[in-house]
């Protein structure tokens, strides 16, 4: 029997004759499809999905750029808005602005998920977003239930996403859509099943509702449930336990005769960063290296093709961001093949490049065809901005004894990276070098192929295991 989410009821009721007969309501996905505690019940959402979210700090001004944030959030709470606001951050590097705008999925009263709404919301943060400053140049909007992993506390899973650059945005709004078509026609929209499954998007629900455009990334979470189950099985076994020695390639650095440097930027895409990162790359006319977390990627998938279109390399850093030396070689296998879903769904490119969460691996992890499909990325110089140490630290780490095929890690979750990177990209060119992409940087005894032996035991080159996380 199939069970009637109460809010389909009402919803029906509200905006249809009462003689309607009342719409269908697709099967709930099959167990295991989603964590448990976000499963449809059939109902209303489980209660931890009303659960109020705060940030760490229980403010809803990030601080970054305090009079932005401010004037956004009033504007914001002089509207009816759906959602709960939760986050209002605005950054600013060279005179460039981004904005984000986080919600939490989910009427403020009822819990109840409408896509309506929620779109709503984020053609209501959009617009006070890009009205407050003609510097802000990009905003990012989404929307959040409790993960799974801290359902109820401060662990927050994107179930919705928009990211859009002003000039996308005015061109939309000025074609005069209204707000229940304009978050469509913005770019890569990613809309979790988890949403479509308890709002489905039947206009007979949602009358106001269009069906989703084809650029709306609606697949369902390739790392979590069947999906990732069907990643573990298509790998199966994946130690190669042949009698040859196989073999690995390494990048510890790049080609030394070359004037060349690569700048690897780890963890993204990251709402509201990566779009600084992209435009300060843009106006230094640069290029840079990413590597990327598959969920991140899912869960911003605009912010992904945006790496993608502006020319820039693409590496994988697995879906979880877990450390390959944890994992069975069947995980290790599936970890890196998620990525690669995700991102060829959405920029048709194959990854040539890995590097592991942390800089580590074991030899399990080397006898992983897959990983020996990689080029396995290591770094001279680690900007440990982790924890978002002063910009001038970051600069110096990265700077101080630079040579020419130099690769420098960094982490694109923090406003001082983003803050540090044009200093960066002066500073190596003060010295004569400049950004390049790994694949520019091939040559000379590198990449090296080595023995499994050889690539557990690298000259540490001046490379520092990452130090946190
Ligand atoms: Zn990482």
């Amino acid at each position: 029997m199939r069970l009637v989410p109460a809010f389909v009821i009402i919803a029906a009721v509200a905006t249809t004759n009462a003689a309607t007969v009342l719409p269908t309501v697709a099967d709930p996905p099959p167990p295991g499809e989603y964590p448990s505690h976000i499963q449809p019940h059939g109902d209303l959402p489980p209660a931890e999905l009303l659960a109020p979210l705060q940030d760490k700090d229980a403010w809803v001004l990030k601080g970054i750029c305090p009079v932005d944030e401010a004037t956004i959030a009033r504007k914001l709470r002089e509207l009816p808005l759906n959602q709960r606001l939760l986050r209002v951050a605005v950054g600013e590097v060279d005179g460039v602005k981004a904005a984000l705008l986080k919600f939490q999925a989910g009427h403020h009263l009822t819990g109840q998920f409408r896509l309506s709404e929620i779109e709503a919301d984020a053609a209501a943060a959009l617009d006070a977003a890009f009205s407050t400053d003609p510097a802000i140049a990009h905003v990012d909007v989404w929307s959040v239930v409790p993960s799974e992993a801290n359902a109820g506390g401060q662990s927050h899973r994107p179930v919705f996403s928009v990211g859009t650059d002003r000039q996308t945005y005015r061109l939309v709004t000025d074609s005069g859509k209204a707000d229940s078509d304009l978050v469509r026609t913005l770019g890569v929209v990613r809309y979790d099943p988890l949403i479509l499954d308890l709002a489905p998007n039947d206009p007979s629900r949602d009358p106001a509702l269009a069906p989703l455009p084809a650029s709306a990334y609606t697949k369902p979470r390739v790392g979590y449930g069947s999906p990732w189950q069907e990643t573990l099985d298509r790998n199966g076994s994946n130690v190669d336990s042949g009698l040859d020695e196989p073999t690995v390639q390494v990048m510890l650095h790049g080609d030394q005769r070359q004037r060349l440097v690569a700048i690897t930027i780890d963890d993204g895409p990251c709402p509201m960063l990566t779009p600084l990162i992209l435009a300060v790359l843009a106006k230094e006319q640069t290029v840079a290296n990413f590597f990327v977390v598959g969920e991140k990627a899912e869960q911003y998938p605009q912010l992904l093709r945006n790496i993608a279109q502006a020319g820039h390399l693409i590496g994988n850093h697995t879906y979880h961001h877990r450390q390959l030396s944890e994992l069975s070689d069947q995980e290790i296998a599936a970890e890196l093949d998620a990525c690669q879903t995700v991102v060829e769904r959405l920029t048709g490119q194959v990854m040539n490049y890995l590097r592991p969460p942390g800089g580590n691996y074991t030899e399990t992890a080397l006898r992983c065809p897959l990983v020996r499909s990689h080029i396995i990325t290591l770094w001279t110089h680690n900007a440990s901005d982790w924890g978002n140490p002063p910009v001038s630290r970051i600069v110096q780490r990265c700077l101080t004894n630079i040579q020419p095929g130099a690769i420098i890690l960094m982490h694109g979750g923090d406003i001082n990276s983003v803050r540090a990177l044009p200093l960066i990209i002066q500073g190596l060119r003060a010295r004569g070098l400049e950004p390049a992409l790994l694949s520019q940087m091939h040559g000379t005894g590198t990449p090296q192929t080595l023995t499994l032996k050889g690539a557990l035991s690298v000259p540490l080159n001046g490379w520092q295991p990452d130090d946190v996380k």
